[in-house]
């Protein structure tokens, strides 16, 4: 059995550290599908696991690393076959199960994907957790009976992960997208997803009115805290807003305006425990509904080495779009 290399989170006497060792399969913990992981990416909470900025790994030592996909090695599961190609998002891989980050992986075959026909196993960690939440947060806005025709779409935190699959998705569903970010040197990259507007984020930022001019019908926010309370009260009689994220902070400093005066729905969207039936739902409309060349405009490559640094810079908002992590380890 040969061995691969695996980044290990530790934590020892409360020093927190992160290290690259290497393993055998007989290191790895139980699972009924063991797979050759080739590509993962790089995620906010994977930023937060790297540098242990916020609690995300729950038990110690650990591979970090949400998302993967690769290529079955050996399966007890009857769904899964040696050389199906699988896809693993959330779930707790990289939080309290051996995660991404290494050449293999033994996992539950319930949190396993097969890898749609029309993706590359790299597009779909262009997707990753990122991708499929900004889904998710879609398909609840439409089970809430959100269309285009009702008004534009907000999306917080746009040139980010979340964001810029949630403007692409968005703009090719017909809404009339509105981008928010804190960086305006963006703007040509997300009207090239398909944002009609672009937005700086200091207007979602100041003060929150229970109630203000009604701007959009929908949003999708990834920055949680004022922005969020901002959107809200900014959102149409009987909009929606799906919240999925804490970029900038986790408190909603809001009131009850928007909700009792307004008819205003704020749904919240968890893609970890996503039950199974929607995760097969949303990797469906991501294979029908994401344009690849727009992914692929969205995408850069880092190889495994880089994993450290890249999650340092996704914390400082320095890293545009999604990145995809070559696993040659
Ligand atoms: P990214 O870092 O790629 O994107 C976050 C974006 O938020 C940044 O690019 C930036 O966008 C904006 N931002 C960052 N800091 C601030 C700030 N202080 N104030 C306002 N805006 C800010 O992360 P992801 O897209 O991967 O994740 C986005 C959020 O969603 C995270 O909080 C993450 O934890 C959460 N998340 C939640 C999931 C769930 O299951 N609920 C799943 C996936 C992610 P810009 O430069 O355009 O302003």
């Amino acid at each position: 059995m040969g061995g691969f290399r695996a980044y290990v989170i530790d934590k020892q006497d409360g020093a927190y550290s992160v290290g690259v060792k290497t393993l055998t399969e007989a290191d790895l913990m139980d699972g009924d599908v063991t797979v050759r992981v080739t590509y993962s990416t790089v995620n906010y909470k994977d930023g937060l696991a790297l540098t242990g900025k916020a609690p995300v790994v729950r038990k110690f030592p650990m591979i970090p690393g949400i998302d993967l996909s690769g290529e079955v090695t050996a399966s007890q599961s009857a769904d899964f076959r040696p050389g199906d190609r699988v896809v693993l998002t959330g779930c707790g891989a990289g939080e309290v199960h051996y995660g991404a980050y290494a050449g293999m992986a033994r996992l539950k075959s319930e949190w396993l994907v097969p890898l749609p026909a029309t993706l590359s196993p790299a597009q779909a960690m262009a997707i990753g957790t990122a991708g499929f939440t900004a889904m998710q947060c879609i398909i609840a806005l439409e089970r809430h009976g959100a269309k285009p025709e009702d008004g534009p779409a907000v999306v917080t935190g746009a040139a980010g992960g979340v964001g810029s699959v949630a403007v692409a998705v968005l703009a090719r569903l017909g809404w009339q997208v509105i981008a928010s970010t804190g960086r305006p040197a963006e703007a040509d990259y997300l009207k090239g997803l398909g944002a009609a507007e672009v937005i700086d984020r200091s207007e979602l930022s100041g003060p929150v009115k229970p109630l203000a001019r009604e701007r959009w019908a929908a949003g999708v926010d990834t920055v949680g805290s004022t922005t969020l309370a901002n959107v809200l009260s900014m959102t149409k009689h009987s909009g929606a807003v799906a919240a999925c994220g804490l970029a900038g902070g986790m408190d909603l400093p809001t009131s009850v305006a928007p909700f009792i005066l307004r008819n205003v729905a704020l749904l919240g969207v968890d893609s970890v425990s996503c039950p199974r039936s929607l995760r097969l739902e949303i990797w469906r409309r991501l294979a029908r509904d994401l344009d690849l060349a727009k992914l692929d405009a969205m995408t850069s490559m880092i190889g495994f080495d880089d994993l450290p640094a890249t999650g340092a810079a996704i914390l400082e908002g320095k890293v545009k779009g999604r990145i995809v992590v070559e696993i040659d380890a």
